[in-house]
């Protein structure tokens, strides 16, 4: 296939993905309308035909589970393969330091934009302080089910704390079994494992030329299965978010703390909206003169996958196609950028914590001092960094937010029966920004190295 033609079956694609996410969504709000229309609430005919419509829904999310296991499969040896491709086609390692530098330095900088953008516009909105109904937001807190599920997050938390972060950090890039770390999808290890061990074959000369053709072809031939996998992706799709939307459509928790909590998720996708819409382009058009809409419509397969998933180490298979394919990304920034970008690159999520953080305390009444703000924002940065791209990670770090400023974890609950919706679209920013990432660091790379690459 052409270059050209490749370009225009993705944008097929791309479209029938869009389709079916809307159709998807319309399923999930109609079928329970129509559905259960006629039937009142609290009748043990209500009753089974709700039973009937989850089960329905259920039976849907099956299609996406498998979807999803597939692009999970792919993770591990395409970030491996790749990496590894990336530094044998550079012929020596060295050669990462300034690239490696900027994509950090990016990373970095954008993630504590994003949380200065959350802390400005939670104080401005102020969704907290806005006529909640306290009793039935207390119901949410003591209701059972939330509280198990943060008691679980806080086991996990506690073992940590804000040091701890730091201190999990450093031993996340270590890894004492490179199989477990595959199995548990700890891309971190994976990937520095991967540049020094490729960064060692560029210096055996002949005798290592098997491998690392092997290397090399093994990585193309992955991608053609991404691309193999991302043709069933209408399908995969439709099934991940009809099962998942219909089902929370069904619960009465959702609408009503929907309803509840309406202007703090109104402060989240805004803050995500104009840190994707706003800040990330100006940056990579300041940086790069790309077009930046273009370039969100040439990774909008990925940013859907995202959407869909809420997870971006799922999605990084899709991510890394499109930035080749469609955005025409240099393969060596986005072999090894973007697998860096995935596990470490969380703009969404740290703009999420911080707001969210600040929205509790609102809740509460407590007044946050600059100081106290200050934490949150440190405290939120670390957390991003330290989340994994899987659904609703934020949520997990989130309480080393709340713990450093001394805010009861228990109030998470608020924001947790709306958690998964939001989770879609502050994974989407995520991805969005590992992308602008890979298109600066693009380039980063000299000049004549530029050209013979895409
Ligand atoms: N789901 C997000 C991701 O995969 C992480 C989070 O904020 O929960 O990027």
């Amino acid at each position: 296939m052409t270059e050209s033609s490749d370009r225009k079956s993705g944008g097929h694609l791309t479209l029938w993905i869009i389709v079916a996410i809307v159709l998807a969504i319309s399923v999930s709000i109609f079928v329970p309308i129509i559905g259960l229309s006629g039937f009142e609430k609290g009748t043990d005919e209500f009753t089974t035909r709700e039973e009937t419509l989850k089960g329905i829904f259920e039976a849907i999310s099956f299609g996406g589970e498998i979807f999803l296991r597939v692009l999970k499969m792919l993770v591990v040896p395409l970030v491996v393969l790749s990496v590894m491709s990336g530094v044998l086609g550079m012929g020596d390692v060295r050669k990462l330091g300034r690239p490696g530098f900027v994509a950090i330095t990016f990373y970095l900088a954008t993630t504590v934009l994003a949380v200065f953008l959350g802390l400005a516009m939670v104080n401005l909105l102020k969704p907290g302080g806005a006529d909640i109904d306290r009793a039935q937001a207390e119901a949410i807190v003591q209701n059972e089910a939330n509280a198990e599920k943060i008691k679980e997050n806080r086991e996990t938390v506690e073992q940590g704390g804000a040091l701890g972060i730091v201190k999990n950090l450093g031993l996340m890039i270590f890894t004492d079994n490179l199989f477990n770390s595959a199995a548990k999808s700890d891309l971190l290890p994976l990937i520095v494992f991967s540049l020094v061990f490729a960064g060692l074959l560029t210096t055996l000369g002949e005798r290592v030329e098997i491998i690392t053709k092997v290397i090399d072809q093994a990585n193309h031939a992955m991608m053609a299965f991404v691309m193999l996998v991302m043709a069933f992706a209408p399908l995969g799709i439709f099934c991940l978010v009809a099962g998942r939307f219909g089902k929370e459509m069904l619960d009465d928790t959702f609408v009503q703390t929907m309803k509840l909590v309406w202007w703090y998720s109104v402060t989240v996708v805004g803050g995500l909206a104009i840190h994707s819409l706003v800040t990330l382009p100006l940056i990579l058009w300041v940086i790069t003169r790309r077009n930046p809409y273009r370039f969100i419509v040439q990774m909008g397969q990925s940013l859907l996958t995202a959407f869909s998933t809420a997870s971006s180490s799922a999605t990084l298979p899709v991510t890394m196609e499109c930035a080749v394919d469609r955005a025409g990304v240099s393969r060596k920034s986005v072999d090894f950028v973007l697998p860096l970008g995935a596990t470490i690159n969380m703009d969404g999520t740290a703009l999420y914590e911080a707001v969210a953080a600040i929205f509790i305390a609102q809740f509460l009444g407590r007044d946050l001092s600059l100081a106290q703000q200050m934490v949150v924002a440190v405290t939120a940065t670390l957390a991003a960094i330290g989340a994994a791209g899987i659904p609703e990670a934020g949520l997990v770090t989130m309480l080393i937010v709340l713990n450093a400023v001394g805010l009861p974890l228990e109030y998470q609950a608020l924001i947790l029966p709306v958690d998964w919706l939001l989770d879609r679209f502050r994974t989407t920013v995520n991805v969005f920004g590992d992308a602008c990432g890979a298109a600066i660091v693009d380039r980063s790379f000299p000049a004549a190295e530029i050209a013979s690459t895409t």
